[in-house]
């Protein structure tokens, strides 16, 4: 079998792994249009980031894919694809041929649409070129104006402030990271970065960004002007699905699959962040931009392609790193349910758990990692302690 992987990312790069882990003798190319190996983009927001300037973290380097026999087409273009006569075309390495084709092509960062937004010192953060481009700039501003509370936004802002930076950051709706945490934890990451200086501006919306007198840039908002240095805009993600689009794949927010990746073609699979999935507890359909799912969706994608379709039941998982403090969040936190808090915020570590219908439905932890992997435990398998057992901190979790 040939297999053509389009997209050498995180879930690119995890699916030629365990594709080539379950079949020795698949034919596998991946190709890439970034000149690096696949590598992890988490860091890249990070502060460690900001610090060590050493080259990417890779997922999959030149020489394990040498090792797996896997042909890697980096600094390469796929055009187009031909459903038709199978093939992908590429610009550079001619066409490839294939039995399969993986579509893990993940998404760009969305350019902020207003006057200004592409003026030299606005910056947006995907690639490790991004990055390596805002860190040398970082390093020379004294005023870093962040556009958008969401979690990229909130990363950097908390890694320039650690640089000495004065940070302000501007959020459009009435709260930070609305789309994915409840209230009161936007209420706390608002709390956790104006304690550290960083000046959180909420329903702010940008209209124009032009350069200032002083050499700057000057962004007008709802609240005024402002002068900054340098503009890092986080505004959320444009999934990649020009191919899927041109090749007459069915796409809506995403290229649509169905609970293995499968496409609307039954030879093209698509995974990663580019891929809008059925929820497995309710069919409702979502794009999921996380590292873990990522990788979970390539491994059910590399399974499927080689037969051995697995149930691909995983709790949803990401995490955040800002300032002092690791957030992760497991599960969808929706707006039903009882919140049952453990720990509190004062002492740096906490734990939510929600509670539908006596199921755990999802959990948020600050600095809480251990109570958070025995909540997936319960999570799989369907049960929940009881609330005042959750929240009574004397209790060992792992004892009950
Ligand atoms: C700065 C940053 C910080 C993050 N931090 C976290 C975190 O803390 N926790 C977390 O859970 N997640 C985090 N994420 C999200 C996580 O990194 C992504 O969900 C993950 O990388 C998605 O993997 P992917 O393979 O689907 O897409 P990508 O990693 O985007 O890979 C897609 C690749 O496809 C290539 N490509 C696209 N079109 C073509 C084409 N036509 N031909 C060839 N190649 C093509 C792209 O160039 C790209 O290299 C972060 C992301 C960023 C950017």
């Amino acid at each position: 079998m040939r297999v053509v992987i389009v997209g050498a990312g995180q879930a690119g790069a995890w699916v030629v792994q365990r594709l080539r882990a379950n079949d020795p003798d698949c034919v596998i190319t991946l190709v890439g249009e970034e000149p690096w190996a696949p590598y992890e983009r988490p860091p890249l927001s990070k502060a460690s980031f900001v610090t060590d300037d050493s080259a990417p973290r890779f997922i999959l380097s030149v020489e394990q894919a040498a090792k797996l026999n896997v042909s890697l087409l980096l600094g390469t273009t796929v055009v187009q694809i031909d459903r038709a006569r199978k093939c992908a075309v590429t610009r550079g390495h001619g066409e490839l041929a294939y039995d399969k084709l993986v579509l893990a092509t993940g998404g760009s960062a969305r350019r902020l649409q207003v006057p200004g937004h592409d003026l030299p010192g606005v910056c947006y953060l995907r690639t490790w070129e991004d990055a390596t481009q805002l860190r040398g700039r970082l390093n020379r501003a004294r005023t870093l104006l962040v556009v958008g509370g969401g979690w990229i936004g909130l990363e950097v802002a908390a890694s320039a402030r650690m640089l000495g930076c004065n940070v302000v950051l501007v959020e459009s709706s009435e709260r930070l990271c609305a789309r994915t945490v409840p209230p009161w934890v936007s209420g706390y990451l608002a709390r956790q970065h104006e304690l550290r200086g960083v000046t959180v501006k909420l329903s702010c919306e940008v209209s124009k960004i032009e350069l200032s007198t002083e050499g700057g840039l000057v962004a007008h908002t709802s609240d005024g002007a402002l002068d900054a240095d340098l503009i890092a805009v986080g505004v959320g993600l444009q999934p990649n699905i020009g191919l899927a689009a041109a090749c007459g794949l069915e796409v809506a927010n995403g290229i649509l699959v169905d609970a293995f990746g499968g496409t609307s073609d039954p030879d093209i699979y698509a995974c990663g962040d580019v891929a809008n999935q059925p929820l497995a507890t309710s069919g409702e359909r979502i794009r999921i931009e996380s590292y873990a799912n990522a990788i979970n969706h390539a491994v059910t994608v590399a399974d499927h392609l080689s037969g051995r379709p697995q149930d691909g039941k995983d709790v949803p998982w990401f995490w955040s790193d800002q300032f002092d403090f690791q957030l992760q969040v497991l599960g969808y936190p929706s707006g039903d349910g009882e919140w049952v808090t453990r720990g509190d915020e004062g002492q740096g570590k906490f734990c939510l758990f929600q509670i539908q219908g006596g199921v755990l439905q999802s959990v948020i932890s600050v600095n809480m990692a251990r109570e958070l992997k025995l909540a997936k435990r319960w999570m799989k398998a369907g049960v929940c302690p009881p609330a005042h057992v959750l929240r009574d901190l004397t209790v060992r979790l792992d004892k009950v």
